[in-house]
């Protein structure tokens, strides 16, 4: 039963995040929001879930960079709803160059962001879980996390950190009735994936159009997976019909890493 559970979704001010935080809802969990942007865009999408979906939804702004603000996120959301049953590691960010020319700044916010925040969270919501006997944790991966692609070294790292980190903690909560996956979505349309298409073109010297050609070209669907999909993924993950899935990686790429 996911009514009445309490979810944290980093990174879910937009894009996959808010998918998965909008499924969530649906299902009846309270959601506490994270991620950045325009303060009266977040608080208008805070108050449509609640107000849809008839659930607690609140939104706490920690930069997922930062360990002491992560702590204070999950302090928030025990606070507000009383406890943390699901959490799920998704705020991620992008950046695509060749590693002589890859900055130093960002491989550090994409290990720290798409990596280390998740361990950060995690941390904070196992006691919890195993002192109730239930839980899930999923982390969003990406294909990135199976195969690579050239100029995303840091990306590609993190994602397969991710990986090993999923399964690592599957194995140590494995009689807790807690369960850590980690969800591998081929391209989605997402902002993240719309800021890359203009730096792709540049490194790749080819036009915009023919970056989307050679992203799809890879997923044998030949379109994008939708927010929606993970959403409904997601949600999945965290019903009582799914307490048997854990330490899995599991793919959601219209076909990629199956070629
Ligand atoms: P997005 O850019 O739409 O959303 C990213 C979210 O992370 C936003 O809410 C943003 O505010 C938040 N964020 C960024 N930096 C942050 C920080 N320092 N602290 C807190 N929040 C921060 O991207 P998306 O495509 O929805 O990506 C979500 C996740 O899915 C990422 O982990 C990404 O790697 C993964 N993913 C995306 C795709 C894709 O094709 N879009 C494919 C596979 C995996």
């Amino acid at each position: 039963m996911t009514a009445g559970k309490t979810a944290i979704v980093t990174g879910s001010t937009s894009g996959i995040g808010l998918g998965m935080a909008e499924a969530l809802a649906k299902a009846g969990a309270n959601v506490m929001l994270n991620g950045f942007g325009n303060p009266d865009e977040i608080e208008a999408t805070r108050a449509r879930l609640a107000r849809e979906n008839n659930t607690g939804v609140a939104y706490h702004g920690a930069d997922m960079t930062k360990p002491v603000e992560i702590a204070d996120l999950f302090a928030a959301a025990e606070k507000q709803f009383g406890q943390v049953d699901i959490v799920i590691n998704n705020a991620g960010i992008q950046h695509v160059a060749p590693v002589e020319e890859f900055p130093d700044d960002k491989w550090d916010a994409i290990i720290a962001i798409n990596l280390s925040s998740a361990f950060h969270l995690t941390k904070h919501a196992v006691p919890g879980m195993k002192k109730r006997g239930w839980g899930r944790v999923i982390n969003l991966a990406s294909a990135h996390a199976l195969v690579a692609s050239p100029f995303k070294s840091a990306y590609v790292a993190a994602k397969h950190g991710i990986a090993g980190f999923t399964k690592t903690i599957a194995l140590e909560v494995a009689q807790s009735g807690i369960t850590v996956n980690a969800i591998c979505p081929g391209y989605v349309r997402t902002p993240l994936v719309d800021k890359q298409i203009p730096d792709q073109a540049k490194t790749r010297g080819i036009s915009e159009d023919e970056v989307i050609a050679v992203l799809l070209a890879g997923q044998p669907t030949r379109r994008f997976v939708t927010v929606e999909e993970v959403g409904a993924f997601a949600a999945f993950l965290c019903s009582d019909g799914a307490a048997s899935i854990t330490g899995a990686v599991l793919s959601i790429d219209g076909g990629w890493t199956a070629q």
